[in-house]
């Protein structure tokens, strides 16, 4: 037996029975309203056929259905799999197929998207969320206790899909609370805090390490879609205190013409991960917030995720670093192709270990056991450690851009390209060329007026000769994935 996620929201519910703790644009709840759904949700869906191991994928807004699901799910010892809803009913299909989906419990607004997803795939359950719910309105909303290990599986997420096809991440109970723990320990979180999750929860970031860690000390959530004016609007609303975002966006936030007029003291911490902050967007924002505890997070899905932590004060310290220390219960190292430590300023991969790492991929050993050897976590992103300990990352394994035999890591091109005044953000690409192989090739937006010729002026003058991109394009936005991530190989097919 032992703990589990749903016993939280059982726990939180008997010792926060009046707190808002789920506060969505249509919708305050308590912990209490939301275990007593969760239950009769749970009930409705044993009712309905629905049995402990089967896999139910989620298909939620951000808001307060997403949890009915998750945890009704979790109650029964169905899994359930969060699904990004941004993705085709045919991509959907093929993954449903690939987890053997025993179900799906979507929004009700994603019925054309369930319909269309039927001739792609033919699962046992569609229920529509909000159906369900009113029709469980009868069910008892007492806790069900049916016993759950901790180390049972508890929920399968899909890998945002920047690299190759989805795989499935399995955690289990013990894991994600360890998740919880070690993040709330981090940030010193308290049931007096109010969370703001504006970013997709089927992402890991957002739901396992910064929901996932407020819930475990029975703090507030305030659940939505982001926009810059919804991100201003619900601090000052509900002050919360603590958020987490993709750079980009406190970026935009920071760009609001009405910024000046928000109050924003609340906030006690601007976590931000997937990507760094160049260090004049770490000025620029702090600035804009009136505030300086922003945070960096570095990790992957695979490992939870959770890895390593740069402080604030760091940001100016150590520039362009992911910091010295990793997060509680984690471990850290860069090593050679050989499995050997790195020398300091020597390129290698990144392992993690601890107790925040996935079980594996779902019905995948080959890939889980290329993935974890020895118990360490094979990152695939390739960084350095300086002589005071601090780690850098320079890029991914497979981002690599290989030019007559030498190897460029386009995030150091980026990174010299984000100190210009006049770039917002660049994606810096391989592409194919006769001689070299490849050659670098810049994709840039900017905020500010410059030539294409002083931009390069300013690259060659920061950059070795062979590093500089030969070729610059400009546009207006760079695609991204629903977290917010910059899809690189979308860049490459569109200016190879
Ligand atoms: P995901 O599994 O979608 O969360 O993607 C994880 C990947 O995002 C990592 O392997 C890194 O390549 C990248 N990443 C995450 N956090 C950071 C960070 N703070 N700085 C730079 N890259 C990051």
């Amino acid at each position: 037996m032992g703990a589990t996620i749903h016993g939280v929201l059982e726990r939180n519910a008997r010792k926060f029975p009046e707190k808002d703790a789920f506060i969505t644009a249509s919708n305050r709840l308590t912990y209490e309203d939301m275990n007593k759904t969760c239950n009769r949700l749970a009930r409705f869906l044993q009712d309905g056929g629905v049995r402990r191991g089967d896999r139910i994928a989620v298909m939620s807004l951000n808001n307060e259905h997403f949890f009915y699901a998750f945890f009704a799910c979790m109650k029964i010892g169905a899994i359930p799999m969060p699904m990004n809803i941004r993705l085709t009913p045919k991509e959907l299909g093929a993954i449903f197929q690939n987890a053997n989906a025993a179900g799906v419990l979507h929004e009700t607004e994603l019925a054309e998207t369930v319909t269309a997803l039927k001739e792609n795939c033919s699962l046992n359950h569609y229920f529509s969320i909000q159906e369900s719910v009113e029709a469980s309105a009868n069910f008892s909303g007492g806790n069900l206790n049916v016993p759950i290990d901790s180390r049972d599986v508890c929920e399968i997420l899909f890998t945002s899909g920047t690299t190759g096809t989805p795989k499935g991440v399995v955690f289990n109970h013990e894991r994600i609370l360890a998740i919880a723990a070690a993040v709330s320990v981090n940030f010193s979180l308290s049931h007096k805090d109010s969370m703001l999750t504006l970013m997709p929860l089927s992402h890991s970031a957002p739901l396992n390490t910064f929901f996932m860690s407020g819930f475990y000390c029975g703090a507030s959530h305030v659940i939505g879609d982001f926009t810059p004016k919804g991100f201003l609007n619900w601090i000052q609303q509900e002050k919360t205190t603590f958020s987490f975002a993709a750079p980009v966006a406190y970026l935009l936030a920071a760009k609001d013409p009405d910024l000046a007029s928000y109050d924003l003291s609340s906030m006690s911490v601007f976590a931000y991960g997937g990507g760094p902050l160049a260090l004049a967007s770490y000025h620029h924002v702090k600035k804009a917030f009136q505030n300086e505890n922003f945070y960096q997070v570095y990790g992957l899905t695979e490992a939870g995720p959770n890895g390593i932590l740069l402080y604030p004060e760091e940001h100016l310290e150590k520039a362009g670093s992911i910091g010295k220390n990793p997060t509680v219960n984690m471990e850290i190292r860069v090593v050679r192709p050989d499995g050997s430590d790195t020398a300091p300023n020597e390129y290698g991969e990144i392992l993690l270990t601890g107790d925040s790492l996935m079980l594996g991929y779902d019905n995948n050993p080959d890939e889980t056991n290329a993935a974890i050897q020895d118990g360490w976590l094979y990152t695939g992103d390739i960084a350095y450690r300086d002589e005071d300990g601090y780690f850098y990352i320079v890029d991914r394994k497979k981002d690599v851009i290989i030019s007559g035999g030498v190897n460029i890591y386009p995030r150091e091109v980026e990174e010299v390209l984000a100190k210009h005044d006049a770039v917002l953000e660049s994606c810096v690409v391989g592409v194919p060329h006769e001689e070299w192989g490849e050659t670098v090739k810049a994709v840039v937006v900017l905020k500010g007026a410059v030539s294409e010729e002083k931009l390069r002026a300013f690259a060659a003058e920061q950059l070795a000769e062979f590093k500089c991109p030969r070729i610059y394009s400009f546009v207006d936005e760079l695609p991204r994935n629903a977290s917010g991530k910059i899809l690189k190989q979308q860049v490459k097919l569109v200016h190879a």
